[in-house]
């Protein structure tokens, strides 16, 4: 995932204050800058949660620095899929002449034409991979006024001018467009290095596998909060960007989206956002040692003669070093990280089914506070599993295992609430496998007589509203729009149906 900006006190900052803020503006949202953060997007009116913020087009789309052989129309891996086709303009690879018409290839398709510069001879050439580049800078040739929103965007050369990416920059991208295609006199060295820092801190990732990246600019304004207030979703089908309102936004509020991992502990988050986007994030979330007092970091002290306080990282303190609540124990950043590494890759790679992930959970419980991060993620994906593995189906579970999967998912909701209020997916999803779990209950219950109908009645009225509150949330979010048309059709009629059954 991909998206933007960190501390903005370089030239494009600058560049930024003269910059019209008007272009970045709407009905709903105005475009304000400040020395610290740069330029960032605030409601103008009240904002209901729910509601579609901004709908953009990619200014510029492209391939990915380092990505080899593709299709330079709809940007397909054409080691998988071999290019049947060339473009009939320029001769670069393509999988079918209908790519030809892709708006993402219209500007240096001009160009291979019009400088003659040829498709790589090789098969797998990362010069595909400085195409995406290639096509920002193209804007100050064919596209003036594109060029000028383009260029202000923040780049970060300072920062990224002392990190290894900077030589890759080079190797990849500055030497193909300057020295192989024969551009030095067209695009200078800054302005190469410009465009690339622009697609590393403000570049989305889309299409399938999130495969190539694009620049939003209207979106890449919008500043990053671990808790954030709104949420944003790739339309495949035109590739347009989609950002919809999680929570109630108040006129004069700034609008924030998470860039990254907000299911992840500050550690995580942070050292992800600083690698991806240059900058400390220094939000309440970050800045609160219990994440909110979701404890959603805390490890569980492993002294011999302790096992029982909780391990947690004073964010102030510059050192890095956890201490025990109960006694002297610590532990360093350092080895706090390869314990998560190591748990995480379990997570990520060896557990296969519901058993194995209960059992890992057993073993968290004496490294992990039971809100850790790490254990929520398996318990998330615990919520899914009950009701959906071989064994586990729906039909399949006995009521203990019902009960299991609605205790889970009740666990996973409030954490959830204190991290990532709002109409998310995760939270869509969590709602709809709780509202499976109760009706499932409730189907028991009333078959065993052992509840009054009454009570049964009221818990599935509750399930219901449950249901719709999922519904709501998929509707808004394009990836998940067959889904709720899905539940629509069934899963809602079925339970108003047992409703007024029930009477
Ligand atoms: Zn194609
Ligand atoms: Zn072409
Ligand atoms: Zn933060
Ligand atoms: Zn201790």
């Amino acid at each position: 995932m991909g998206k933007k900006r960190g501390n903005k006190k370089g030239p494009a900052a600058a560049a930024a204050t003269n910059q019209n803020l008007k272009y970045f503006e709407s009905d709903l949202f105005q475009c304000d800058y400040s020395p610290i953060c740069g330029r960032f997007l605030k409601a103008k009116v009240d904002i209901k949660k729910g509601t579609l913020i901004l709908k953009e087009k990619p200014l510029v789309a492209g391939p990915k620095v380092l990505s080899t052989a593709l299709c330079v129309g709809c940007h397909a891996d054409t080691l998988k899929t071999p290019a049947k086709s060339k473009c009939t303009k320029c001769g670069w690879p393509m999988c079918t002449s209908r790519c030809e018409d892709s708006p993402f290839h219209k500007l240096d398709c001009r160009l291979f034409r019009e400088k003659k510069i040829d498709h790589p001879a090789e098969i797998i050439s990362t010069d595909y991979g400085a195409i995406g580049i290639l096509r920002g800078l193209l804007l100050k040739l064919y596209q003036p006024q594109e060029w000028k929103v383009f260029s202000s965007l923040e780049h970060n050369n300072e920062i990224r001018k002392k990190l290894p990416i900077w030589l890759e920059n080079e190797k990849y991208v500055g030497k193909v467009i300057r020295e192989k295609w024969g551009l030095s006199e067209t695009f200078s060295e800054e302005e190469v290095y410009s465009a690339c820092g622009v697609y590393e801190v403000n570049g989305f990732e889309i299409g399938d596998f999130s495969k190539f990246g694009a620049i939003f600019p209207k979106a890449s304004m919008i500043a990053h909060d671990c808790i954030p207030n709104a949420a944003h979703y790739v339309n495949e089908d035109d590739s347009t960007l989609e950002i919809h309102a999680l929570l109630d936004i108040p006129a004069g509020t700034n609008i924030t989206m998470c860039y990254d991992c907000s299911l992840k502990g500050t550690n995580v988050r942070q050292r992800t956002l600083f690698k991806t986007k240059y900058f400390t994030c220094k939000c309440t979330r970050c800045m609160s040692p219990t994440e909110l007092g979701s404890n959603f970091s805390t490890l569980i002290c492993t002294a011999n003669n302790c096992k029982k306080g909780q391990l947690l990282k004073k964010t102030e303190d510059d050192e890095g070093i956890w201490k025990c609540s109960r006694c002297p124990f610590t532990m360093t950043d350092e080895a706090v990280d390869k314990l998560l590494g190591k748990y995480q890759a379990t997570v990520n790679k060896s557990l296969p089914n519901v058993k194995a992930q209960e059992e890992f959970l057993q073993e968290c419980k004496s490294v992990f506070h039971p809100n850790h991060y790490i254990p929520l993620e398996v318990k998330f994906n615990l919520c899914m599993a009950y009701g959906r593995e071989n064994g586990y189906k729906l039909h399949e579970l006995s009521q203990q295992e019902a009960y299991r999967k609605l205790e889970l998912c009740h666990e996973v909701l409030k954490a959830l609430d204190l991290l990532t209020p709002g109409m998310t997916v995760v939270r869509g999803n969590i709602l709809y496998e709780l509202q499976a779990a109760e009706v499932l209950i409730c189907r028991n219950l009333l078959e065993s007589g052992k509840c009054s109908k009454a009570l049964i009645k009221r818990r599935v009225q509750n399930a219901l509203k449950t249901l719709v509150e999922a519904i709501q949330i998929f509707e808004i979010c394009d990836p998940m729009k067959m889904l709720a048309e899905n539940a629509k059709a069934t899963t809602l009629i079925e339970l108003k149906g047992w409703l007024n059954s029930l009477k």
